[in-house]
């Protein structure tokens, strides 16, 4: 559902790093996909008025604030990426050379093909998602306009299945029908609101954004410093902004956040480690 492409390093003599930084994005980014507990613990039982309104309110039930929280939490995961991809670009960079200029081409390079990436695939993804949407809207509003009978029977039947009486179930598909037939039927047959569709310009225009505001973060911590001390200062830069990122992204999911946070660490480190050992070695041995 993520785009999981990824940003060209460019005709860069620094593409060896570039290439395992995007290796070691898509790991990360598995990583932490089977990882990430997204579904937030069930309480066993609810007992009594004073645990329910708890398990109300530490639920997003109003779909106003799901959706906001979809929001947040593609956000998270595009500056995540951000973060990550380019970080690991740079400090590879870094590893094979100490001239700030291809450590600013690398990482503009990156930082641009990445937030390209990211709008194309959110583009693609959401586009197909609303299409099908659409059509499914538009074939229930036609059987509702040339059958009507049928369409409330169909109605009556969903809630008979959910275990209401049939003269209940009756009465509830009539009353629903009256008020907003297409409404009712989109909700209880393919449990979808019209409201909610999400315009792909809109996605591709926030992960490209988060993706950059992401990226911008690694950027200026190893341009910004003195030569000596900016991949150092690089890591601890990154380090924190992922135990950041990892925190509320458990956070939005429901999870524990210091243990989110720690696997965001211990991956985002790896792959800092892994690019610039990589530079080091081809800088060392004279390929770059
Ligand atoms: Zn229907």
């Amino acid at each position: 559902m993520r785009p999981r492409t990824v940003p060209e390093a460019g005709l860069f003599p620094s593409l060896q790093p570039g290439l395992l930084a995007l290796g070691c994005k898509w790991w990360f980014a598995e990583f932490m996909d089977s990882h990430n507990p997204s579904e937030p613990a069930e309480p066993t039982g609810v007992a009594g008025n004073r645990d329910l309104e708890r398990h109300l309110e530490s639920e997003p039930h109003d779909n106003d604030a799901a959706q906001r929280l979809n929001w947040l939490r593609a956000g998270v995961l595009g500056a995540n990426d951000g973060i990550v991809s380019v970080a690991a670009i740079v400090v590879g960079v870094a590893g094979a050379t100490s001239a700030t200029g291809p450590i600013l081409a690398a990482g503009a390079a990156g930082l641009v093909g990445g937030a390209v990436s990211m709008a194309l695939g959110e583009y693609v993804s959401v586009s197909s998602q609303s299409d099908s949407q659409k059509a499914l809207i538009e074939k229930e509003r036609r059987e509702l306009a040339e059958e009507p009978e049928e369409e409330l029977a169909e109605l009556t039947a969903i809630y008979r299945e959910k275990g209401l009486s049939p003269e209940t179930a009756r009465a509830v598909a009539v009353e629903l029908t009256n008020h907003d037939a297409l409404a009712a039927h989109l909700s209880a047959e393919l449990n979808i609101d019209e409201s909610d569709i999400v315009s792909p310009w809109h996605a591709a225009v926030a992960s490209a954004v988060a993706f950059t505001l992401g990226a911008a973060l690694p950027m200026l911590a190893i341009l910004l410093p003195p030569q000596g001390i900016r991949v150092p200062l690089t890591f601890g830069a990154v380090l924190v902004a992922l135990a950041l990122t990892g925190a509320v992204g458990a956070w939005i999911g429901g999870g524990s956040k210091s243990r989110a946070a720690v696997r965001v660490v211990v991956g985002g480190a790896l792959a800092l480690a892994a690019t610039f050992s990589i530079g080091n070695l081809l800088g060392a041995t004279g390929v770059v």
